[in-house]
């Protein structure tokens, strides 16, 4: 399975081998020789403008990515998807399951940006900001060209038999790459659980983390496996956005192009061509030195237009201007464009499809900010205590017992205290007189209500409990009082 979006080959003028390449594209995976054995790529390392723009692009990026989990906003983190304790935060904000409407909007808004953003730029995210992708190539990917040499050298040395020097840079290169990946692993661990509790199980006794320990080590061997071994493959095989772009780009899309009108009738360049010359031999200005595929990251030739593979990483455009330069012409031979662009010359455009998608997110842009807004600063939970009905208390009274969880979502410690709607029964915080809930924490503690029978209209009495945080009411909750049988 090649991987092509669905949309024909490159029009234009085509050759009869061309035309022998363009099925044969079709029907084989680039990484994969015929006998379905994987086609190891050795890319070359690229050169040029947008390689360099990358480069800087990323570091700030991994700089961000490293230091993400230890930058805190009102003592929280910027970032944290603890999915154990089930408690998330986004730029310092405490996100509960209880929030899981604002959750839910907050995936839809993500999804949908993603859709407008691949239909109008294509696999732009890919390129430039997916981790995998920065980590691959800019991290990983240098580390071996500084060992292993260029992809001419690469090749030889995993062709040449096995030496005191094969395995020496061998074994330094995986070292590196292990070491790596352990520090990537640790700190995809810090954005799960916290940087604190990373650090708390470093320090102490290794006996009292074995399941945290065990993800710091599955999370390293999935890590090495995906930058030493698979690769590009975690972008063909694995990631599903890839495969979201054949339903969602379309002749409108910006992508990295390979400009067919121009480049075909694909041919070398001879020393001292003229231009004329090669016109009137019906010769475009691809001069087939495959210098585009021997920088491209997944394998594959951008001359069969656009495919699944591409990853949008541009190396193939830095690549091909070099070339260019060298002949003469100018570049952008293979660019920045939409289909519709390089075949009609039409300008990017904004199209009905974009204004759908973008009205659809701005809708949900705006509700998810109004969710924010109007999320009640402290949630109350009244659980009827496991295993009770109801017991007779003082002065006649029957009383109920509850478990109540008390989220405080500001940032500061509030008092909480709990009053009945109605003035026939009292509610009694059990076990301390203050009930201090911290900010940005659950807090729980058990409560008696109790009442007056004559108040009770069934066995089971329908009850309002006020909840007021340093006074003042912030929630009522509803909940059920179980009395005897009337
Ligand atoms: S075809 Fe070009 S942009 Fe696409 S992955 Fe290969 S080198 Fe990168
Ligand atoms: S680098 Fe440019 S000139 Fe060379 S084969 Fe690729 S598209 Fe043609």
């Amino acid at each position: 399975m090649s991987g092509p979006v669905d949309q024909p080959g490159p029009a234009g003028p085509q050759t009869a081998a061309r035309e022998v390449d363009w099925q044969d594209f079709r029907e084989h995976l680039a990484t994969a020789h015929k006998d379905g054995r994987r086609r190891w790529v050795h890319a070359k390392q690229p050169a040029g403008k947008w390689y360099r723009w990358r480069t800087w692009m990323s570091w700030a990026l991994i700089g961000g990515m490293f230091a993400g989990p230890f930058i805190r906003i009102n003592g929280n983190p910027l970032l944290m998807f603890n999915i154990v304790e089930r408690r998330f935060a986004i730029l310092g904000h405490i996100f509960w399951p209880e929030d899981g409407i604002i959750f839910a909007v907050a995936m839809l808004t993500f999804f949908a940006g993603i859709m407008i953003f691949t239909t109008a730029f294509g696999r732009l995210w890919c390129g430039w900001t997916c981790p995998q992708t920065i980590m691959m190539e800019m991290v990983f990917r240098k580390l071996e060209y500084l060992i292993e040499g260029d992809a001419h050298q690469q090749r030889a040395l995993d062709a040449a038999p096995w030496t005191a020097a094969k395995t020496a840079k061998k074994l330094l290169k995986h070292a590196v790459f292990f070491g790596l990946s352990f520090l990537i692993g640790n700190t995809l661990l810090s954005y799960i659980i916290g940087s604190d509790d990373l650090r708390h199980i470093i320090a102490d006794d290794p006996k009292n983390h074995l399941v945290g320990l065990g993800a710091m080590v599955l999370f390293t061997l999935v890590f090495y496996a995906i930058f030493a071994r698979f690769r590009e493959q975690a972008c063909t095989f694995i990631c599903p956005y890839g495969r979201f772009q054949s339903a969602l780009l379309d002749e409108n899309t910006m992508v990295v192009a390979y400009d067919h009108k121009r480049g075909e009738q694909r041919a070398p360049w001879k020393r001292d061509q003229r231009l004329e010359l090669r016109r009137a031999e019906a010769k475009g200005d691809c001069v087939d030195c495959h210098q585009c595929v021997a920088v491209c990251p997944t394998g594959i030739d951008i001359r069969d237009g656009i495919q699944m593979e591409c990853v949008n990483c541009t190396a193939c455009i830095d690549a091909c201007d070099a070339v260019m330069e060298k002949v003469g012409r100018p570049g952008g031979l293979i660019r920045y464009a939409s289909s519709d662009g390089i075949d009609h010359g039409h300008p990017l455009r904004f199209t009905h499809r974009m204004k759908l998608y973008a009205v659809i997110l701005t809708g949900l842009i705006a509700l998810f900010v109004f969710l924010v807004l109007t999320r009640a600063d402290v949630q109350a939970i009244f659980l009827r205590a496991p295993g009770t009905l109801f017991q007779q208390a003082g002065e006649g009274r029957i009383s109920n017992l509850y478990t109540v969880k008390v989220i405080n979502k500001t940032h500061r410690d509030l008092s909480v205290q709990f009053h009945l709607d109605r003035d026939e029964g009292k509610v009694v915080v059990l076990g301390a007189k203050d009930f201090i809930v911290p900010g940005d924490q659950l807090a729980e503690t058990s409560v008696l209500v109790e009442l007056d029978p004559k108040h009770l209209t069934s066995s089971t009495t329908p009850l309002a409990i006020g909840v007021y945080a340093d006074g003042k009411r912030i929630e009522t909750v509803e909940t059920a009082f179980i009395g005897p049988r009337k």
